[in-house]
């Protein structure tokens, strides 16, 4: 399918042009028709999937095409870099568009969010903590909203939002066009669905559990204590042109980034701990390549787009499978080509097998050839039929023996 197909307004079309856009992606060639016919969409897509576009081109053609005044459309979404990536796919699809475009996000000042919303803008993209202050305290109505998505809802269900949306939603007008989107339809996200949406047609691109094509993962096992060792001599013995890096902890980010600073390299941090200013800063570095390694914590993650992120490292592997997923699909964005590699200490070896058995792909096992390893590592996938959150089977004691032993 092609993006002239679709029968967007001229100055979309021309817009993504410009970006270099060729075509749609599956997500888009599904999800924009049914958007620009003005259904209510159900949308299971990841990160990476070219998802953002499928809701923001149809919103700009309506807004082109059929006049009004006012606030128009709404998006929410759960965290403020993923608000700052979506207020950016709508100015550069709306380059050639007259639309206006603000945020509403927790970490700043309000007085300068009263500004900006009484400035004309027919576009908010909002997280819903703050989005709700300023409803509350009366500041602004949304008498006059037609669109509202709803981006990323299983990890606003995760973060508590639940009832922050259900207050959001109950104040918008019911003759609406509603959009979810979320990484996952697990039966939560029925919920919001259930009260948010009107006969939603359901757009799906891939199982959940899938990461995007064109990654390689592969598996480190080392020692807690050698990580960071490994890590330097990862970066130095290969060519690794963007990293991301995630930590468990925001404790284990600083840490890891001192210590990564020290040895030479630009780092960037990026932690619920850090101010909005900090973060905006440290995506804005590595965005632009100023620093080759950003280094983060899951929460404050989700939902980084830099389209050149050539490597993913968990420096620790993640605690729950779709995190894994998550994180991956920060590389190979939009079909791109990328690897994500995971650090494994024995201990987190049933972490591994869980998320070997959610996305049904056993990772081969790896060594740096010249890197003095305490420990031998063992290059052998562990079979333990091990699953958090649905069963947990203990490994026989004779294998994990034999597994101590080779180590
Ligand atoms: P998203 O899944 O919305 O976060 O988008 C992932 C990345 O794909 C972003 O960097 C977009 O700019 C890019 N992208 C979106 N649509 C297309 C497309 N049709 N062709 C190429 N890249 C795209």
């Amino acid at each position: 399918m092609l993006f002239s197909e679709l029968g967007l307004h001229p100055d979309l079309e021309r817009a993504v042009k410009t970006l270099g856009w060729n075509e749609p992606t599956p997500i888009q060639s599904k999800a924009i028709p049914v958007a620009l016919r003005g259904g209510d969409i159900l949308g299971c897509a990841q990160t990476g999937s070219g998802k953002t576009a499928s809701f923001v081109l149809p919103i700009l053609h309506h807004l082109l095409t059929k006049p009004g005044n006012g606030l128009r459309a709404f998006v929410i979404v759960p965290t403020r870099e993923l608000a700052a990536q979506v207020e950016i796919c709508f100015k550069d699809c709306g380059k050639f568009s007259p639309v206006r475009v603000a945020s509403v996000i927790g970490g700043v000042g309000y007085d300068r969010q009263r500004k900006s919303m009484s400035g004309g803008a027919s576009v908010i993209v909002a997280t819903p903590g703050r989005l709700l202050d300023h409803l509350k305290n009366g500041r602004f109505k949304m008498d006059s909203v037609q669109y509202l998505v709803l981006d990323e809802a299983d990890r606003m269900l995760d973060m508590g939002f639940l009832p922050d949306i259900r207050a959001i939603i109950s104040r918008v007008p019911r003759d609406r066009q509603t959009m979810l989107f979320s990484a996952t339809l697990v039966k939560k996200v029925d919920q919001i669905a259930a009260f948010a949406l009107r006969n939603p047609e359901r757009v799906e691109v891939s199982r959940p559990t899938e990461t995007a094509e064109g990654i390689s993962q592969v598996v480190y096992p080392i020692t807690q204590a050698q990580k960071t060792d490994l890590l330097v001599a990862l970066l130095k013995a290969t060519e690794m042109r963007s990293v991301l890096v995630f930590t468990r902890t925001k404790n284990r980010a600083d840490r890891l980034t001192q210590r990564l600073s020290a040895q030479g390299f630009s780092v960037g941090i990026l932690h619920a701990g850090r101010t909005q200013g900090q973060r905006m800063g440290a995506m804005e570095n590595f965005r632009s390549g100023r620093t080759q390694i950003l280094v983060a914590t899951d929460i404050a993650a989700r939902g980084i787009d830099v389209r050149e992120i050539s490597h993913v490292i968990n420096f620790d592997v993640p605690q729950n499978p779709e995190d894994y997923v998550h994180r991956v699909g920060r590389t190979g964005r939009a079909y791109g080509v990328g690897d994500a590699i995971t650090f494994c200490d024995r201990e987190e070896d049933p972490l591994i097998s869980g998320i070997e058995r959610f996305t049904g792909v056993v990772f081969p096992r790896a060594m740096l050839p010249t890197f003095p390893y305490a420990i031998k590592p063992n290059l052998e996938p562990t079979k333990a039929k091990t699953f958090s959150g649905i069963r947990f089977r203990r490994r026989p004691v004779a294998r994990s023996r034999r597994a101590l032993f080779r180590r």
